[in-house]
């Protein structure tokens, strides 16, 4: 079965760039575009990686990640907060959320890959980018 990441992401771009980097890596993508969206997919597929945009409407990422701790089943997977918000504050803020991970925008897709590797799953890392 290939590693599943879900990317929850308001922005159409970024959401583009995020899909194709990790799709190029032969990772499946589940996208979400807002927050209730991500929550109901994580649920229901249980991805290997979440990456979670904190700027969303409605409900934002901080309230996102304090929702997927509480499933059980979603406890001991890597959330990975993706922000623009230039703050230290934020990765704090990110990382009591629930949150193990903070990259910041823009996604640079020279480094994308680099760096997430250390939150996916052991068996994927090993395999690497160079399948194509
Ligand atoms: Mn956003």
């Amino acid at each position: 079965m290939r590693t599943k990441v879900l990317v929850i992401e308001d922005n159409e771009q970024n959401l583009y760039l995020t899909t194709f980097l990790l799709e190029s890596a032969g990772l499946e993508v589940i996208q979400a575009r807002d927050g209730r969206k991500g929550i109901d997919a994580a649920h229901r597929l249980t991805p290997d990686l979440i990456l979670l945009d904190i700027q969303l409407p409605s409900m934002d990422g901080y309230a996102v990640a304090r929702e997927l701790r509480k499933d059980a089943r979603l406890v001991h997977i890597h959330i990975v907060a993706v922000t623009s918000y230039a703050m230290l504050g934020d990765r704090d803020k990110a990382m009591k959320a629930g949150c193990t991970g903070y990259i910041e925008k823009p996604i640079n897709p020279e480094t994308f890959l680099d760096d997430i590797a250390h939150y996916l799953p052991p068996a994927t890392r090993s395999k690497g980018a160079g399948n194509e």
